[in-house]
């Protein structure tokens, strides 16, 4: 392919990207192929002559789209929201082109510095503590790690290292296995499987702690576990909180939390994966209220701030504990300024060597919506979860089984546990919608997320009406 082509061929995908996703809500949700469809469908080996541009693309619909599921349709309310947006889509095609691995500052200093005032500009945007912020010359400051799995780990590693390192400078003869095999992390039973991944990978004890009946880890609960635990000789040295649990949208309560973390040298990680992105609208801010006891903070611009996959912005209040754990300086990665303080080499922050420009995306989606074009945005979807929860309210077959407090709407219809889960078949097999179920304590719910940027009230009303039908030919139909 020469630059002629290319610029035709490229104008060409901007159209079919645009049809996509313009006619996107024509499309079945979810796909209808089983099991080992597509190797069919192709030959057995890659080429040896070039295939035409033609014949690629028109694949596309024979062999792609039909085992799509199409995240970005307003039929779709499952999981969370996977973001994306026009600029956002814009921003990573500029980064694909520069196509530069900023693993440091030489490495490609725009990628680096783009990104430590994007995190700033963020974290502003949160009204996060200064603490966190990399201009205001705090110690701390802001990362894009990949996903929110990883940020939890590298919050975890850190912990570790930082821990390990204490009380090694007043116990040198302890070694480090001893002192591993004593450590012990937290978190609540509502917190992400990822949380505990990271556990089994660090190779560290994790305990999950009972939430309350509103599924908020409290800190009373945290309190009694530290107890038992360092009576019988171990060191808690870590808790993840999360804020908008997974199944349910549910709050830990950091204002509880947070204090005990702080007295007792334990680090606290926040992990905020989907909730986050509502904070950047003052009247869900105080949902974020106890940050400052944290050490680091994470969630997810990818999910619910329109900036496409992937984007996981994290902060820490103190850059050295995240690099002091993973530093490593091999000379073909030395450059003059390394030592100099002005500069943020990025690899020492995260697991992987090479990392993309992403904050580029940032910054289209920062510049071209504003931060009042997205707090309407994050608005829209809130009203939109409130107008669906009340159309179950007004449903006597239906209950609700969570507060709902942003996108996301937890329900079920009054019965046993199997009705539900033929409930959520009939719904997904009609592929009108599609959403996944939680279970919550005993209960199997059904989590009604509002996900698709451009969904509106009509396909709200829409899906309710697909819920409803579907319930009604349960009950009349045969058992
Ligand atoms: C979605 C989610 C995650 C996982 O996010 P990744 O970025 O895919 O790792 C972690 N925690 C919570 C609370 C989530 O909702």
């Amino acid at each position: 392919m020469d630059f002629d082509e290319f610029r035709a061929r490229g104008k060409e995908m901007v159209d079919f990207i645009a049809d996509y996703l313009q006619s996107i809500e024509q499309r079945p949700v979810y796909p209808a192929v089983q099991p080992g469809y597509l190797r069919p469908l192709i030959p057995e080996s890659a080429p040896q002559d070039p295939d035409s541009y033609e014949e690629l693309m028109k694949d596309i619909e024979r062999v792609i789209m039909p085992g799509i599921t199409h995240w970005q349709s307003p039929h779709f309310h499952a999981y969370f929201p996977a973001a994306s947006s026009l600029p956002g889509l814009l921003g990573d095609m500029l980064s694909g082109a520069i196509g530069c691995i900023g693993f440091s500052w030489a490495a490609s200093p725009a990628c680096t510095e783009l990104e430590t005032v994007m995190l700033d500009w963020l974290g502003k945007m949160l009204n996060l503590p200064k603490e966190f912020l990399a201009g205001t010359g705090s110690e701390g400051g802001g990362v894009i790690q990949g996903t929110a799995s990883e940020s939890t780990l590298v919050a975890l590693l850190a912990a570790r290292r930082k821990l390990v390192t204490q009380i090694q400078a007043t116990s040198p003869d302890v070694e480090e296995n001893i002192i591993m095999s004593k450590l012990v992390a937290y978190t609540s039973d509502q917190a992400h499987s990822s949380v505990e991944r990271a556990a089994l990978i660090a190779g560290i004890k994790m305990r999950k702690l009972s939430s309350d009946d509103k599924f908020s880890l409290r800190g009373e609960t945290l309190k009694q576990t530290l107890e038992k635990d360092k009576a019988v000789g171990l060191i808690p040295f870590f808790l993840c909180a999360t804020l908008g649990t997974t199944p349910s949208c549910a709050f830990d309560n950091i204002m509880e939390l947070g204090p005990i973390c702080n007295s007792e040298n334990i680090w606290m990680h926040i992990d905020a994966a989907y909730a986050g992105s509502a904070f950047i609208c003052p009247e869900f801010r105080p949902l974020l209220n106890g940050v400052e006891f944290s050490n680091s903070f994470n969630f997810n611009p990818h999910k619910w701030l329109l900036v496409n996959f992937d984007c996981s912005a994290m902060w820490v209040q103190k850059r050295s504990e995240i690099i002091g754990a993973f530093k490593m300086d091999p000379i073909y990665l030395k450059h003059d300024h390394q030592d100099s303080g002005l500069i943020t080499d990025y690899r020492h922050w995260q697991i992987p060597l090479g990392r993309r420009f992403r904050s580029l995306k940032m910054w289209f989606v920062f510049r071209l919506y504003g931060v009042k074009g997205l707090q309407e945005f994050i608005r829209k979807h809130v009203a939109l979860a409130h107008e669906f929860e009340s159309l179950v309210r007004h449903d006597e077959r239906f209950e609700i089984v969570s507060d709902v407090v942003l996108g996301l709407v937890c329900f079920r219809i009054k019965g046993t546990n199997d009705l539900n889960e033929k409930l959520l078949k009939k719904i997904n097999d009609a592929r009108k919608i599609h959403i996944v179920p939680c279970q919550l304590r005993d209960k199997f719910v059904l989590r009604f997320a509002i996900c698709g940027r451009t969904v509106e009230s009509k396909h709200i009303q829409r899906a309710w009406q697909i819920i409803q039908e579907s319930a009604t030919n349960l009950q009349n139909g045969p058992q």
